[in-house]
């Protein structure tokens, strides 16, 4: 029997592409899922509905502190604690610095790095007295080499490893791990929002010549968050065909 079967898991953005295949992948563990959508309501509803009554939809935006912890009251309220939390949710824009507004910088990191803080800040304290709990931060191979175009995206991610590490160290004596996933080219919506000529090109630097699958992310999220890792915290894990090797 699966170490994660009734335990409650967190996560953010799981209306679409990778957080939505985690919530699929955790739901079939038999956890109790809690996700949260920012604008795509029907599709997170249709989720809802796939996953039955333990299951809990939350619309937020994660740039936004007091939601966040209002996602953390009503989980509390439905399944009285929190074992896993996945922090998925982000955006991404591709933009020369040279033409980059502040409000677009600021956008990026509020929501990439700023959401990782306010729902891991809305959670700790639930962690904290419980003495357990698992965070699993996704950042990016950005974050690791930097992409050209991408510099709010690039920091916002780097941040998250820097954050997941100082963390990690924070809370070790009280049984919570804090680890970060890197995807490289995953396909789902951000990534089919490239042009065709740039994703030939990606391609042809990915050393396993293929985009990543959603699962390929979702499995790795699993491993992190059960038992099985249960000796593992600030650490960073790729899954990226070899892109940053
Ligand atoms: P998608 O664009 O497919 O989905 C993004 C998810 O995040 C959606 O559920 C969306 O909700 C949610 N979201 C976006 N903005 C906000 C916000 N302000 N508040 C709350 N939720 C929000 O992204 P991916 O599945 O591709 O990416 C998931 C994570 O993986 C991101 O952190 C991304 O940076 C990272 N990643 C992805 C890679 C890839 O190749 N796909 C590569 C490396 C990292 P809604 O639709 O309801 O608005």
């Amino acid at each position: 029997m699966s170490d994660l079967k009734g335990k409650t898991v967190i996560i953010t953005g799981g209306s679409r592409g990778i957080g939505r295949a985690t919530a699929k992948a955790f739901a079939k563990e038999g956890a109790n899922v809690v996700f949260t959508y920012n604008k795509s309501k029907d599709k997170a509803q249709e989720l809802e509905t796939e996953l039955g009554a333990n299951c809990l939809c939350l619309q937020l935006d994660i740039s936004d502190y007091d939601g966040c912890r209002k996602v953390i009251e009503k989980t509390l309220e439905k399944f009285k604690k929190i074992d896993v939390l996945i922090n998925n949710a982000g955006v991404t824009a591709a933009k020369a610095l040279m033409m980059m507004t502040k409000e677009e910088w600021k956008e990026v990191i509020d929501t990439d790095l700023g959401g990782v803080f306010n729902m891991t800040r809305a959670a700790i304290t639930t962690l904290l007295k419980q003495k357990s709990g698992s965070i699993v931060n996704i950042s990016s191979v950005a974050g690791l080499v930097g992409l050209a175009r991408q510099s709010h995206y690039s920091a916002a991610k780097a941040g998250i490893i820097g954050f997941s590490k100082a963390l990690a160290r924070e809370v070790a004596e009280y049984g919570i791990r804090v680890n970060v996933v890197c995807p490289g080219y995953i396909e789902t919506d951000m990534v089919a929002g490239l042009r065709e000529d740039i994703k030939k090109q990606i391609l042809d630097y990915i050393p396993t010549k293929k985009f990543g699958k959603v699962d390929d992310v979702a499995q790795l999220c699993l491993f992190l968050a059960s038992d099985k890792a249960g000796y593992m915290t600030g650490e960073v894990v790729k899954v990226d065909g070899g892109l940053a090797i």
